[in-house]
């Protein structure tokens, strides 16, 4: 299984990425985490991925491509994965697939969690309260939602294109979101 999940920030991809990669079996793939991870142990990448993170917008498309190709050469990969947060950009799906053609193996969904606007600035704001993320403060989310619909929303019309997006309704608990998932891509 070789999903991709996407939704605007705050829609729950990173809870339910995590939980469904470990139904699944698959490596969860998170490249907000991996920024984050070397973020704090304070790498060249972690430094040039912060001034990015720390305004809301993106990372460039080559250093997180580069560090997508290399995770998913890995051999826990190989039975499937669960990417989330990538990609991002119509050059990140681009460079996706000649990712996986090259290995001759194609995405099995993209799942999309649907959510309503106000709802994700308040579980935002809620979870910079909670974990104190540098980019959870008004000024930053207002800037990732924008980023999100300008560069990241027509992500969904071309995967609706290649017939592999499904969407999902992210509102309501944890659990009633997974089984949602798990039942649109057929697990
Ligand atoms: P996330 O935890 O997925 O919300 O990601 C946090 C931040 O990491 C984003 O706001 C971006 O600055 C950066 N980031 C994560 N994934 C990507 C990506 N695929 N392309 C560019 N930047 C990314």
């Amino acid at each position: 299984m070789r999903l991709v999940i996407m939704g605007p920030p705050g829609a729950g991809k990173g809870t339910q990425a995590l939980v469904v990669a470990g139904v699944l079996g698959i490596p969860h793939i998170s490249t907000g985490d991996i920024f984050r991870a070397n973020v704090s142990a304070g790498t060249p990448l972690g430094e040039e991925a912060q001034r990015y993170m720390s305004a809301g917008e993106y990372v460039p498309d080559s250093v997180t491509n580069a560090m997508v190709r290399d995770r998913l050469s890995h051999d826990d990969c190989r039975p499937g994965f669960m990417l989330d947060g990538y990609p991002r950009t119509l050059e990140q799906v681009t460079e996706l697939d000649m990712m996986l053609q090259s290995d001759g193996v194609h995405l099995s969904h993209v799942v999309e969690l649907t959510v309503d606007k106000d709802e994700v600035t308040q579980r935002l704001l809620k979870r910079a309260q909670d974990q104190g993320r540098v980019d959870d403060t008004a000024e930053v989310i207002r800037r990732r939602l924008e980023v999100y619909v300008e560069q990241t929303a027509p992500l969904v019309a071309v995967y609706r294109e290649q017939g592999l997006l499904v969407q999902v309704d992210g509102m309501g608990s944890v659990d009633e979101v997974t089984a949602r998932i798990l039942a649109a891509v057929d697990a």
